[in-house]
């Protein structure tokens, strides 16, 4: 499937590619020692152009397809996953404020978010409410001209850094997910309180941890979605999302096949390069096909998304194959290095770890056979769910 880019984003995925090799690959393992989120890079990643991606140019930002949009994301895991999903995250909010936003709030949070100055976050997980995010408790509650959350979010990408945090709130438990509400709370708000952030097998440039909301007060007009409308959209986003982490998928693939690809060239067994052994090549060229069926089903759903249609049943297809040939495929790419794919310096273990973060990312791989298997049943008049 051919990609069709502007000659504009075209350049943009030109350098988000420049900037992946020169300003995160050569330190995206040391941040992933440090057990960091490198704030001053994801700042100059937005100063490169790359804070808001899909926010209208009439509102100051790139304007991009989702297509070439997940071409950058793309580019950037190829150096380290961590790094573009915590840029994807923030971006998202940047497009949630741009779409759903008052004039007030798109002038407040837009400008400092594209110029990198302030970071955005999505809190709809927590620790009762994953796969069933439908079921959070974190209650909104109206006093007056003010919003009290009370609640913990878990799982929320860039918790460490992050300065406007979305949250989704439950504000009449009998309405289920018609009551939750989507509410901007800022990191200075009284009872906003970031946890120490976790520790995982990989991925620390996520930043990713839990915030406590402990009567959490925000003024009314921090309302960004109403009840009935913010489930709604953060499902709609989570589409978008899940079709990124296809294409971070394909990037880390992309990534890990051409080290095995150089190594084996360059690496001698009994005398001859294992390159020249079949069994080698064969199992090269499965990780190939793999990643070549990874992007067209990635790529279809960003362009359905593009002409505007309902990608929801593409991007699980998407993501659940990306997800799953990269895993298997860093696996086979590392195996082909033999001890050397171990090493630090050729990222492939930081890519495993990628791998299978994002099997959870934007919903589990089992979520999205719940969606396939809707979709299945649905056409021929039989309800799952
Ligand atoms: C690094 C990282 C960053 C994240 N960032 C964010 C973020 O920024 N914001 C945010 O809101 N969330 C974020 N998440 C949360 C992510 O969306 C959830 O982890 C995901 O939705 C799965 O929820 P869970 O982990 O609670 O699994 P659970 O819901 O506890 O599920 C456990 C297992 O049961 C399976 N399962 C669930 N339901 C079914 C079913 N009906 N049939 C069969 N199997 C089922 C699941 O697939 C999974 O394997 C992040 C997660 C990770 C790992």
């Amino acid at each position: 499937m051919e990609i069709v880019l502007e000659a504009r984003e075209q350049a943009l995925v030109q350098r988000a590619a420049d900037f992946a090799r020169e300003q995160v690959a050569p330190h995206a393992a040391a941040w992933e020692a440090q057990r960091r989120m490198p704030l001053e890079t994801f700042r100059a990643a937005a100063t490169a152009g790359l804070g808001g991606l899909l926010v209208p140019t009439a509102l100051g930002g790139q304007g991009l397809s989702y297509t070439a949009t997940a071409r950058v994301v793309e580019e950037l895991s190829a150096a380290c996953m961590a790094f573009a999903f915590s840029l994807v995250v923030h971006n998202n909010l940047a497009d949630n404020i741009a779409r759903n936003g008052t004039p007030a709030q798109r002038e407040a949070h837009l400008p400092p978010m594209i110029r990198g100055e302030r970071v955005g976050a999505f809190c709809l997980t927590e620790p009762g409410a994953g796969s069933d995010a439908a079921a959070v408790r974190t209650s909104a509650r109206r006093d007056g001209e003010r919003w009290i959350l009370d609640g913990r979010k878990a799982w929320v990408t860039n918790a460490s850094v992050a300065n406007l945090f979305s949250v989704y709130a439950q504000t009449d438990p009998a309405l289920g997910w018609k009551g939750i509400a989507c509410i901007l709370a800022e990191d200075t708000a009284p009872g906003l309180v970031r946890e120490a952030p976790y520790v995982l097998i990989g991925g620390h440039a996520l930043g990713t941890g839990e915030i406590a909301l402990q009567r959490c007060a925000v003024p009314a007009g921090n309302l960004l979605i109403s009840p009935g409308d913010a489930f709604k959209a953060a499902m709609r986003g989570i589409g978008v999302a899940r079709a990124n982490v296809g294409a971070m998928c394909c990037g880390m693939l992309r990534a890990s096949l051409e080290q095995a690809l150089a190594h084996a060239a360059r690496r001698q067994v009994f005398g001859r390069p294992v390159a020249s052994y079949q069994g080698m090549q064969w199992q090269l060229a499965e990780v190939e096909t793999n990643l070549l069926a990874a992007r067209l089903l990635t790529y279809r759903a960003l362009a359905a998304l593009d002409r505007g249609e309902d990608g929801t049943l593409h991007a699980a297809h998407a993501k659940k194959f990306a997800t799953r040939a990269a895993l298997s495929g860093i696996a086979e790419c590392m195996q082909a290095m033999g001890a050397a794919g171990l090493r630090d310096e050729h990222s492939l273990g930081r890519h495993l770890a990628g791998a299978k973060i994002a099997q959870y990312l934007d919903g589990a791989t089992e979520i999205q056979n719940v969606v396939i298997a809707r979709a299945l049943f649905r056409a021929r008049g039989v309800e799952t769910a």
